[in-house]
């Protein structure tokens, strides 16, 4: 199941909840381990850079319904604003008028932390009212927090399902391809290895794994239900009387398909886990029936490491032993060690989250496998080949895109013309909703404008850039300035730059890669001149230059990316191609985007027609499929003419 992506989110100007799982330990009111909060950070910076309002929640711990200041979220506010430099605002509540007068008084780029979520019964309960109250701080919805996916509470479910849909985050994604990687259609050979201390809770990952995996390798306590169910003696071994019968399943399963069952033939024994010094290896048919096992032995050990060292996916779950013990802890950071050497080799490592995750991270193997997962109870879900149920609501509907509607000055404008425009776009209200609204004025205007264009609800770029980052160029703009000077966008390619001031296909390109590769969203101007319409030759035009700025392209994504078509002809000249003819060029360049990067990129991918549009005619372009939105020149000159073409767009959904 694929699901809509925040990389392709449009956030600018938006109110984002962003939940993320910052189910975090803390000491002495401080957080004890950040790997949770660093796991989401991709996703923050890309909301932040993205000009996005962030509003970020978690639970944190069990306080059943009720603030509980041991588990408030402030220690993690204070962690996120130490990482990000920047003062995260905490909310000392998640809902209700103060949290949303809070909200409504940020900025673009601020975070804003909610106090845990599970203070109130509402979240547990996935209350509906509940869920509308958060679902009403904001306009978009990420689901960031993978360890939580399981779960149908009111932030993970009843919030995505009142707000119709909504995106994955990028540690979600990640963790997603990781499973989906490791479960369908691995690289043979294929090893599970199961660990911890209940059968029970494992039964349907091994029934649903045993016909795809070569090797079932089962340590930890579950291990002695198995040796049980073969008519062994286990001592004080922790037992699931309750499971046996269903290991002696899981074994005939694993016969009937063919995969190699493998259990402990040495164990580990002490009188109890208290007892460390008394420990001994034994055989495991031959457990004393006064001694507990308490890991697995060195020639299981080597066993298992044999079986990994030759294989091309391994899948881990659970540890061997009692690894919070030492030395029953020496299985565990063995296998660790294991499957780093077969990451090395080139085998797909996946370890599941909860405490194998841990083991990997205490034996200082978590950077060396392939990858380790954020959720214990959500990887469980995945290897049980289940659905999680956090993201039911984002499957089916993508939320829809907003139009992109440019305004490029030119070398129009002055201070007091920016001031006096920004002010009346200010009264009349950009809806920001139905539009991503973008200026491009000189760039001397460019810092001025900035600031109050962002508060407005309004972005602003640089009508053109300059492909080296610094040097000796008199008088060229590099992306840092354009950063530097407020900027997020820029132009690439527009024609009055490729046929009055001599760019060329090459250069435009080098341009266009610098600018995303800087950060900044660039749209790249096409379009064919008089001649080559009279000529026929506007198709074969058009397609070079796309091709030329993007079949070398690696770092491009609808996010950062639009194309402007803007029929050279058209421009400033008061002609306009038709709404129809626009449309059919508009539907020509995603075909050809499609052939060079895939559906999904070409489907959500910005195109937006230039050439004089003005209030009269903006409706009717903007109304037809393959036109995302405008670049408006002469008409973006005054608010009023501008507001106007803002007010024709609507979000709209792409479909094949
Ligand atoms: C432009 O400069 O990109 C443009 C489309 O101008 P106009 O709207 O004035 O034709």
């Amino acid at each position: 199941m694929r699901y809509a992506s925040v990389r392709d989110a449009d956030v600018a100007g938006r109110r984002v909840f962003l939940r993320a799982d910052l189910n975090v330990p803390l000491k002495n009111g401080k957080v004890a381990d950040d790997t949770r909060i660093t796991a989401m950070l991709p996703t923050l910076h890309r909301l932040i850079a993205g000009g996005g309002i962030v509003v970020l929640a978690s639970h944190l711990g069990r306080p059943g319904g009720r603030p509980d200041p041991e588990l408030s979220l402030v220690p993690v506010a204070r962690r996120i604003s130490g990482i990000l430099g920047v003062p995260v605002l905490f909310a000392p509540d998640c809902v209700g008028e103060r949290v949303k007068s809070m909200v409504a008084g940020m900025r673009p780029g601020q975070v804003i932390l909610l106090e845990n979520l599970r203070f109130r019964e509402g979240e547990k309960a996935n209350d509906r009212e509940f869920a509308r109250k958060l679902a009403s701080l904001v306009d978009v919805y990420v689901n960031d927090a993978f360890a939580t996916c399981h779960r149908k509470h009111a932030s993970m479910h009843g919030v995505p399902e009142a707000m119709g849909g909504g995106y994955i985050g990028m540690l979600v994604e990640k963790e997603l391809s990781a499973f989906e990687k490791a479960t369908t259609e691995p690289e043979a050979p294929v090893t599970l290895l199961m660990g911890g201390a209940k059968v029970s809770d494992k039964v349907e990952v091994m029934e649903n794994l045993i016909p795809r995996v070569d090797n079932l390798l089962v340590g930890g306590a579950m291990a002695f239900t198995f040796l049980r169910a073969k008519g062994l003696e286990v001592g004080r071994s922790l037992l699931e009387e309750d499971s046996v019968d269903t290991a002696g399943r899981i074994m005939e399963m694993a016969e009937s398909e063919g995969t190699r069952l493998v259990l402990p033939s040495d164990v580990v024994v002490a009188p109890s886990a208290e007892e460390p010094s008394r420990a001994t290896t034994v055989d495991s048919s031959e457990m004393p029936e006064d001694a507990a096992g308490l890991d697995v032995g060195e020639r299981t050990v080597e066993e298992f490491d044999g079986l990994i060292m030759e294989s091309g996916t391994v899948i881990w779950n659970g540890p061997m032993g009692m690894f919070e013990v030492p030395p029953f802890d020496k299985a565990t950071r063995a296998m660790a060690e294991s499957l780093s050497r077969a990451t090395e080799k080139g085998a797909t490592t996946l370890v599941g989250g909860g405490d194998s995750a841990r083991a990997v991270a205490e034996a200082g193997r978590a950077d060396s496998v392939s990858f380790v997962s954020t959720g214990g109870g959500a990887s469980l879900t995945l290897l049980k080949g289940e659905q999680l149920v956090a993201l039911h609501p984002l499957s089916e509907n993508p939320p829809p895109l907003r139009p992109l509607i440019g305004g490029n000055w030119k070398m129009n404008g002055d201070p007091s013309h920016a001031r006096s425009f920004l002010r009346s776009l200010d009264e009349e209200m950009v809806p920001s909703e139905a539009a991503e609204v973008v200026l491009f004025p000189s760039f001397t205007l460019l810092s001025e404008l900035s600031r109050p264009a962002w508060e407005t609800g309004v972005q602003t770029g640089a009508q053109d850039i300059y492909y080296e980052l610094q040097g000796a160029y008199t008088g060229e703009v590099s992306p840092g300035m354009i950063a530097d000077a407020g900027g997020c966008w820029f132009l690439a390619g527009h024609s009055e730059r490729r046929h009055v001031l001599g760019e060329n296909d090459e250069t435009v390109a080098r341009k266009l890669e610098a600018g995303l590769r800087y950060g900044l969203r660039g749209v790249l101007c096409v379009g064919e001149l008089l001649e080559e319409r009279e000529a026929d030759r506007t198709e074969e035009v058009v397609r070079g230059q796309v091709l030329a700025a993007l079949e070398n392209l690696d770092c491009w994504n609808p996010f950062n990316l639009a194309i402007a078509y803007e029929p050279v002809w058209a421009i400033g000249t008061g002609k306009t191609a038709t709404a129809e003819e626009a449309n059919r060029v508009h539907g020509l360049i995603r075909g050809w985007v499609e052939e060079l990067t895939g559906t999904r990129e070409a489907l959500s991918l910005r195109i937006i027609y230039g050439g004089s549009v003005k209030p009269k005619n903006a409706f009717e372009i903007l109304s037809q499929p393959h036109v995302n939105g405008v670049l408006v020149g002469g008409a973006s000159l005054e608010a009023e003419s501008f507001m106007e073409i803002i007010r024709c767009s609507r979000p709209f959904h792409l479909r094949s």
